[in-house]
């Protein structure tokens, strides 16, 4: 069997090694020509604008997925024409747009942040007023790892926070006092069956994901379970999704969903039965889904600018290093280490462990 990807960054290279095990090959379509999933399966490194290209994707491809959602929408239309693509291009599209998005929970009645479209600084002015300060202004596409958005805390702030984004279209957010963020990571199959993983409980740092802790017995897994059901079944989903939350005096706010497997599930790979990767491939290539039960006390860390030192990572028993190949670079993601323990405690000393090997800035 063979398995169209669109990306071929960490998250394919990851997809690729969970389908290794299923005899199902990946080819991924990836512009760059230093894609790290380029290692793992065959690469096309075409642009995505290449009509021609799209000949050479799905030649002999049994199924189409993708890593990223920032995709033209003419390539996803002519694939799902051609082939069919999942998880389906509607959650693409409602995705890729953060206005569309929390009016897609809104529909759905899952609490988000108050929230206003801003076109020009007149209407920036008149969203500070209706959603108050402190708020959080950010473009409504292409903003990721804290990316294309600012803090508004006083009305001083509105003049250059409109300089800054202004001439694409806007959001401002009411800014979320939140206690913690979590995200729900899923699992839909194609004939319905939904799995879920445990909550993570997310730490992020300059807007990038630190840290991941799973928290299987969280009190609000059931409010998380409920929301991302809902996503689901009204976008008829089929793969990994990962709603992230804040966590509000005990009450989920959601900030956003990614249709696609996702960081705060990287714990998964030795912290789950099946890992989000694996069961992302059964559920897109039409197979049954495999157990989401986590595997004792769980964390993940990400590797961010620098590589630690393998041996010296290798070294500490119960922890799992997984390095994705790429060069450093400040803030680029460069790998992560899960970390397993049968004890709450034990798991406690493994991070701080864990994170004496990291560069932790
Ligand atoms: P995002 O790009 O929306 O995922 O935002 C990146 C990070 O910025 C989030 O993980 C939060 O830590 C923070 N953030 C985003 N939106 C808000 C908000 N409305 N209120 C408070 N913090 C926010």
């Amino acid at each position: 069997m063979k398995l169209g990807i669109l990306g071929g960054g960490q998250l394919g290279r990851m997809m690729a090694l969970a389908a290794a095990p299923l005899d199902i090959h990946c080819r991924v379509w990836e512009p760059e020509a230093s894609a790290c999933a380029q290692h793992y399966a065959e690469h096309l490194q075409k642009s995505y604008d290449d009509n021609a290209a799209t000949q050479s994707f799905l030649q002999g491809l049994n199924a189409c997925t993708y890593e990223f959602e920032n995709l033209p929408a003419p390539l996803i239309e002519t694939l799902q024409s051609r082939i069919g693509v999942n998880p389906p291009p509607l959650a693409i599209t409602t995705s890729q747009d953060r206005l569309l998005e929390k009016a897609f929970f809104h529909k759905l009645g899952i609490a988000t942040a108050a929230y206003r479209a801003v076109n020009s600084q007149q209407e920036l002015e008149s969203a500070v007023a209706a959603v108050g300060l402190p708020a959080v202004l950010k473009t409504c596409r292409l903003g990721y790892d804290g990316k294309g958005q600012t803090i508004l805390r006083q009305h001083s702030d509105i003049a250059s926070a409109w300089q800054q984004l202004g001439g694409v279209p806007l959001i401002l957010e009411g800014f979320v006092k939140f206690q913690r963020e979590v995200s729900q990571v899923a699992v839909r199959s194609k004939d319905g069956d939904i799995r879920f993983y445990a909550l993570s409980e997310n730490v992020h740092r300059q807007g990038i994901l630190h840290s991941s802790i799973a928290k299987p017995q969280d009190a609000l897994s059931q409010q998380a379970q409920q929301a991302t059901r809902k996503v689901m079944e009204a976008l008829d989903y089929v793969g990994v999704i990962c709603v992230e939350f804040f966590d509000v005096d005990g009450q989920l706010v959601a900030n956003e969903y990614a249709p696609r497997v996702h960081n705060s599930g990287h714990w998964t790979i030795e912290g789950a039965e099946t890992s989000q990767f694996e069961n992302h491939v059964r559920a897109v290539c039409g197979l049954p889904l495999g157990s989401t039960a986590t595997r004792g006390f769980v964390a993940m860390l990400n590797i961010i600018g620098s590589h630690p030192d393998t041996k010296k990572v290798c070294a500490i028993a119960g922890a799992h290093l997984h390095l994705y190949g790429k060069s450093e670079k400040p803030g680029r993601k460069l790998g992560h280490i899960t970390l397993r323990a049968d004890e709450a405690a034990s798991l406690e000393q493994l991070l701080a462990l864990a994170k004496s090997h990291i560069n932790d800035g």
